[in-house]
């Protein structure tokens, strides 16, 4: 499979270019030059088959030749197969069922709770084994509120050749958060705290992008969310739950960058009998707004009950865009311009009707989520932490605008209740259970260095490390 940029620029490139470099350099996403098919005896062939296998043959689709299948299938074993260190389940994803047609898929097994490290744990093994091959060596920089920065460390940390730095904004995270990130005590993982706010931390990483001498010498990289084998990873569940479910669903997505139901997009594209992508957005709605209207606005970030998806601008709308313009670059590059110049841009109402036969979108503010959490819990004896119940309540908002339930809905689960207590005890006055996974975080040895918001003395300090 090769890959263009969503921006136009001519160049084809491989697989395992595109994992390296992320965004592409004419400033757009890159994705696969066509979509790959597959057909019921494909699905047929896969029922039954363990997670990675599953994923083995979805990721062959996207990865090969550029890395050869039995290598892929290697890692994939390794990384999906039930593991203490990284997936302790039975399942990588398993699906619980709540009520008739009714499911949730948990993607929040992994090392970090949350389902990033389903793609992340991934990541950082195609990272080493890359660069082993290449004989490269990179550094990878990063800032974070909380969540995102544990699941790359996570990742990380059995690369031999790749260090992380990690930017976090001083007693502004919370200890959970926090110490997911420094009582990891791997050689090549560096947590830095900055004693300033986070977007201290996002334009330091950016002045040290910006700095080219710098970038160069030390080969930095990112592992952000628009880099194309995280989707590629987060396709492989909407795959295997329908392969559970065995007939045509629909999903329901808690949204902030638009990267997990994207993935669900791959999944349908490529032959997925999935019907309806339901997506949930906070009171952050802009999404919501898009696909109610065909008119991207951009608003100020308000804080949230399910800070994961407090987010402006969804980045990874784009690569629907290019699908949704007929994968006209002109047409997205104009889009794009508008909505950089004055924070609003617009689809037309033949486009807008296309998306809307794909994806139906639903707005849950604190209040909604709260009362979600309290009542899936008091019918279900099943306790969502706020981002899944933002889903939650989109997946029965739509059940109610259509007026049936035929179809089974899958909602997703993105992290373990026990990472944000106060949400839970606020909605049902209890904490949730520490899982065993986190129980002994309190005694565990920290290692992390404060830095004043100054650019120069982190590079300083990752000169030197
Ligand atoms: C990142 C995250 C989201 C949002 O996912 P996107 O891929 O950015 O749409 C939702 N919930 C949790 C718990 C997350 O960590």
């Amino acid at each position: 499979m090769k890959y263009i940029s969503t921006r136009g620029a001519p160049a084809q490139k491989e697989f395992t270019d595109v994992l390296l470099e992320g965004l592409a350099p004419d400033g757009g996403l890159y994705v696969p030059v066509n979509f790959p098919k597959i057909d019921a005896g494909f699905l047929n062939d896969m029922q039954g088959k363990p997670y990675y296998d599953v994923a083995f043959h979805i990721i062959r689709l996207f990865a090969t030749p550029s890395i050869p299948e039995s290598d892929l299938q290697d890692i994939l074993k390794k990384i999906y197969t039930r593991n203490e260190d990284r997936f302790p389940k039975d399942e990588v994803t398993p699906l619980v069922n709540l009520s008739d047609g009714f499911h949730i898929l948990e993607l929040f097994h992994g090392p970090t709770l949350a389902f990033k490290d389903v793609a992340l744990q991934l990541l950082g093994e195609l990272f080493d084994y890359i660069l082993k091959k290449r004989n490269e060596k990179i550094t990878i920089i990063g800032a974070t509120s909380g969540d995102t920065g544990s699941a790359a460390i996570e990742g990380v940390k059995h690369c031999d050749n790749a260090r992380i730095f990690i930017l976090h904004p001083h007693n502004r995270t919370s200890q959970v958060q926090r110490r997911q990130m420094t009582t990891v005590l791997a050689d090549n993982v560096y947590n830095i705290a900055i004693e300033g706010s986070f977007d201290d931390c996002q334009n330091i990483v950016k002045k040290l992008f910006g700095h080219n001498d710098f970038r160069e010498k030390h080969n930095l990289s990112a592992v952000n969310s628009i880099n194309w084998a995280r989707i590629i990873a987060q396709t492989v569940y909407y795959v295997y739950a329908y392969l559970k479910i065995g007939k045509p669903l629909n999903f329901a997505v808690p949204t902030g960058n638009f990267g997990n139901v994207y993935a669900a997009y791959i999944a349908r594209q490529i032959g997925v009998p999935i019907n309806d992508l339901v997506i949930g957005s906070n009171r952050n709605d802009i999404l919501t707004r898009f696909f109610k209207t065909g008119i991207m606005t951009v608003t100020d970030v308000e804080p949230s009950l399910s800070p994961s998806m407090d987010i402006q601008i969804s980045s990874n709308l784009e690569r629907y865009l290019f699908d949704l313009f007929d994968r006209d670059s002109d047409q997205l590059n104009a889009f794009m311009t508008d909505f950089k110049k004055t924070g609003t841009a617009s689809i037309d109402n033949e486009s807008l009707a296309k998306a809307q036969a794909i994806f139906s979108a639903y707005r849950c503010d604190d209040d909604m989520t709260l009362e979600t959490i309290r009542t899936i819990e008091s019918q279900y004896n099943y306790l969502c932490d706020p981002h899944t119940a933002v889903g939650v309540s989109a997946a029965i908002q739509h059940r109610k605008h259509r007026g049936d339930s035929r179809d089974s809905m899958v909602a997703l689960a993105c992290a373990h209740p026990a990472k944000f207590p106060d949400a839970i005890e606020k909605a049902v006055n209890h904490r949730p259970d520490l899982p065993y996974r986190l129980q002994d975080l309190y005694d565990r040895k920290e290692r992390y260095t404060v830095l004043p918001a100054d650019s120069q003395r982190v590079r300083e300090f990752i000169e030197n490390a």
